[in-house]
């Protein structure tokens, strides 16, 4: 590798190489199960806990080794994500109560999440910091000032602006002119959630099969036949939790999900140590950080506080860790320049799945259980939709969220490839460029 990286660098999460997610099930897998689900990131794996809480035979399989998905790779920055099209974008669509609602569902989430956390015991380096969105001008100061008193009429939204000469008491940086915080957001370490998720898995009797593929799913008179290419199981039940990865192992027998969900690359990299000084001066508060730019660009301290962890669209559709780290470090050092010559310990990076309408989905399709589409902010949503989905499975009231009456929507000739993709990121970086 080229002098981007460290002689210790790594193409793998940095979130890996410190933690072991605990062994999965090595027998062969059973013939039937209550349920089923498909996919072993945030969703599948809180699906199922809730489910064998309640008595329930689960089995998970996941085509890949648990981890190797978004939900082992993320960024870790947790908050409401106040849908990607705002009041007026969804006003528009849905009326002025509706829009709220949906706007709602992102508190709602993260209020759930801490009780999820506590409720199945589960340690992940939670950090309610709050995180500083820095703007450029004093018009994107009044824009998002404007933004956030909109958002104080959604029940416990809290805000504080930042007003030029505050900035240095958010982030050591002069990239930005002032910004708002948003107090609900904060940072977990994802791979120990997963940890987490996976040990009460295994105490509640769960199986989990890694390196097992779902290739299709037959509805019976019982139930369902999951065939996978480790075998067959009889499920009464089907969830799919196959978020950014539903086409890459999908069959086109089962076209319906990956149809409505666009894969994304989202990239990111690890620096190497960084002195307690400057860590210090860059992250005053300890916040988890974001700017307003079109393409979207998140980072964060590492957990211990040593490193910066810095993500943004990924160049393209492939793994690339040097392309990816030479462009997120070029993003890195444009806010702090100091960081020009640090290198890279980790660049890595993974899926995560759009939507035509830019928000999650969930309920029953054609006698399938799914919830995906987090359009890139799918920590909590995907812990709080998995406790409603598992509630709908279970035939329990107020299961209902502001999603599931949503049309999942596909365009004509969508076939699970964005193609126009290239073009759209292209043009959004262009406008980033000017704006
Ligand atoms: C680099 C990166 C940074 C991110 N940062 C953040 C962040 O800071 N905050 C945030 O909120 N969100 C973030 N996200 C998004 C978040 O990680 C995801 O929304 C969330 O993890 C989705 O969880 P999931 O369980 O639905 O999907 P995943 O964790 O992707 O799991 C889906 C699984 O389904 C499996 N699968 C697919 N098809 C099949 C099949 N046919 N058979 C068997 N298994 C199958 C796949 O192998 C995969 O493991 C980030 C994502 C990435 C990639």
């Amino acid at each position: 590798m080229n002098s981007l990286f460290t002689q210790n660098f790594k193409s793998m999460p940095y979130w890996h190489h410190e933690i072991d997610v605990p062994k999965t099930a090595t027998g062969t897998l059973p013939k039937q199960a209550d349920i089923c689900i498909i996919g072993g990131g945030f969703t599948g794996l809180s699906v199922a806990i809730h489910l064998l809480k309640a008595g329930k035979s689960v089995v998970i399989v996941d085509a890949m080794r648990l981890g190797e998905g978004a939900s082992g790779k993320n960024g870790g920055m947790i908050g409401p994500s106040l849908h990607k099209l705002g009041l007026e974008g969804l006003k528009n669509i849905h009326g002025e109560q509706k829009a709220y609602d949906i706007l709602q569902e992102g508190i709602n989430a993260i209020e759930y999440f801490p009780t999820f956390l506590k409720e199945f015991k589960i340690e992940c380096d939670l950090n309610m910091s709050g995180r500083f969105n820095g703007v450029h001008n004093q018009k994107q100061l009044d824009e998002i000032e404007k933004k956030c008193e909109v958002f104080s009429k959604l029940k416990n939204f809290k805000y504080q602006m930042v007003a030029p000469d505050k900035v240095h008491s958010e982030i050591g940086s002069d990239h930005y002119y002032g910004g708002a915080v948003y107090e609900l957001d904060g940072s977990i370490h994802p791979y120990k959630l997963l940890k987490g998720m996976v040990e009460n898995i295994h105490k509640l009797g769960g199986q989990i099969f890694e390196n097992t593929r779902a290739d299709d799913i037959i509805k019976t008179t019982i139930g369902h036949n999951v065939y996978t290419d480790k075998g067959t199981l009889v499920a009464g039940e089907v969830v799919i939790a196959t978020n950014g990865y539903s086409k890459q192992f999908g069959n086109s027998k089962q076209s319906y999900f990956y149809k409505r969900v666009i894969p994304l690359t989202s990239a990111m990299i690890a620096t190497e140590e960084i002195s307690p000084d400057l860590m210090q001066r860059f992250f005053p508060k300890n916040r988890i950080h974001g700017g307003n730019h079109r393409l979207v660009q998140y980072y964060r301290p590492s957990p211990d506080f040593k490193r910066i962890l810095f993500g943004a669209r990924g160049a393209d559709f492939k793994d690339r860790a040097d392309k990816n780290g030479q462009n997120l470090k070029k993003l890195m050092v444009k806010i702090f320049p100091e960081m020009l010559d640090i290198k890279l310990d980790f660049s890595w990076s993974g899926k995560v799945a759009y939507t035509f309408d830019h928000g999650p989905h969930l309920g029953k399709h054609d006698g399938l259980y799914y919830a995906m589409g987090y359009c890139g902010s799918g920590v909590t949503r995907s812990v709080y939709l998995a406790k409603k989905l598992s509630m709908q499975i279970l035939g329990e009231e107020n299961f209902q969220t502001e999603f599931h009456a949503l049309e999942f929507q596909t365009k004509p000739f969508y076939n699970g490839k964005p193609w126009f993709m290239p073009f759209v990121i292209k043009w959004h970086s262009f406008m980033d460029g000017i704006e």
